[in-house]
């Protein structure tokens, strides 16, 4: 049992003490044989979570990030064109990091609330006639504003328009919490981390890296060392690594890939559906509005919710804080002050999002909020008893 409440922040998540067990380990030889037993079945059983068969998974000593990073210099070189949407602050993080990269980055603006405008994508695709543009980036779940985009979407809007692009996407907070199908999606590199949905430490960036973006690093001219593909595959073929490995987190990660197959992948996606109605549900009977534009854009890891006017998100989330010891996510970035994020995934089960429910309720309340005590509550408690969940292991 933890000392202290659940974190209702999108990441990094609650570790349930099976895990934080599982990263208590004293220092092994990495070149010893039982590291290279260790490490390459994780590499392998990640495959699914990813949704791949033909997949690369890789993974390095960093957050999502070094994800990001690992993605462009590996398979990009200096000018060349990627296109990208912005409509969040996670997807203005990675255009940015492709500008310092030296991309030429096709930016299309949507609003925040918005989701990747497929549509968009395939007229910008079939009007780069050249073919400058090697890499559409897609932010899967974009954490600022509780979105979560329609990946195949973008793929049919790729195919349409014929072009040979790559397509990168962002999963750091939807993966191993939301369906990812990299394969069916015709995805070349998703990037993920280890304290989201893997519900670890924060340290250990995961790929999953495609053929085509595998033979993309034959041209590639952006320099990579730390994050090399080439020298972890190479090193990762006889069950090594290139450099000290962060050895906790893989045993971390071996045990959470467990974790998730014991409840299966199914399941995990069906409670985190089930959580996000629980406070989407709550949302509508505060009588709030969600950032997220429509239903179809809802995320089941992050709900963005909009105070009302007059009231200042930070002052909410400061409150729910000091007074009930309880975190919250800020509106980031255009949401600054406007809006609070509640993050659930990861180790969290009904009951648990009932307390965060019940606490920010009791934030507004304290704060004057025009909200009733307990109807939140009351919302998600009717919709989770008609849905009876089995006890979740993961709060064991
Ligand atoms: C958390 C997150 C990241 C990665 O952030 P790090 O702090 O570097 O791990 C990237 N993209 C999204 C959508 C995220 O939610």
């Amino acid at each position: 049992m933890s000392q202290q409440n659940p974190v209702f922040i999108p990441g990094p998540t609650n570790i349930p003490d099976r895990l934080r067990l599982a990263m208590q380990v004293q220092t092994l030889d990495h070149r010893a044989p039982n590291f290279v037993e260790t490490f390459a079945p994780v590499l392998e059983h990640t495959k699914r979570v990813f949704g791949t068969t033909s997949g690369q998974v890789i993974t390095f000593p960093a957050s999502g990030t070094g994800g990001w990073e690992a993605s462009i210099t590996n398979t990009l070189s200096p000018g060349d064109a990627v296109l990208v949407a912005r409509y969040g602050m996670f997807s203005h993080r990675w255009i940015d990091l492709c500008q310092r990269h030296g991309l030429d980055v096709r930016i299309i603006e949507c609003p925040w609330g918005s989701g990747a405008p497929a549509n968009k994508f395939a007229e910008a695709l079939a009007a780069d006639k050249a073919h400058e543009i090697k890499a559409v980036l897609v932010t899967h779940n974009e954490t600022a504003t509780g979105v979560r985009s329609d990946i195949a979407a973008v793929r049919r809007a790729m195919d349409a328009s014929t072009h040979p692009a790559m397509l990168f996407v962002d999963c750091v907070s939807s993966l191993a919490s939301m369906p990812f199908a990299f394969d069916d999606w015709g995805v070349d590199i998703a990037v993920s981390g280890s304290q989201k949905g893997f519900m670890l430490a924060t340290g250990m960036a995961i790929l999953c890296v495609s053929p085509k973006a595998l033979a993309a690093m034959e041209t590639a001219q952006l320099p990579s060392t730390f994050f090399d593909f080439r020298d972890m595959m190479n090193a990762n073929a006889s069950g090594g690594f290139p450099y000290t490995p962060p050895l906790q987190l893989i045993y971390g990660m071996r045990e959470s890939l467990k974790m998730l197959f014991e409840e299966g992948l199914d399941n995990v996606y069906a409670r985190h559906f089930r959580l996000a109605e629980g406070v989407r549900k709550a949302t509508s009977a505060w009588g709030l509005e969600l950032v997220a534009q429509s239903p179809d854009l809802y995320s089941d890891t992050v709900s963005a919710i909009y105070v009302p006017d007059g009231f200042d998100s930070n002052a909410l989330t400061d409150h729910a804080f000091n007074a009930y010891g309880v975190s919250f996510g800020i509106g980031l970035g255009e949401m600054n002050g406007k809006a609070f994020r509640i993050g659930h995934l990861g180790s969290l089960t009904d009951v648990m999002v009932l307390s965060g429910l019940a606490t920010i309720e009791m934030a507004m309340a304290d704060l004057d909020y025009p909200i009733e005590l307990g109807r939140g509550v009351a919302a998600a408690q009717e919709y989770f008893r008609a849905g009876r969940a089995t006890p979740m292991q993961s709060a064991a």
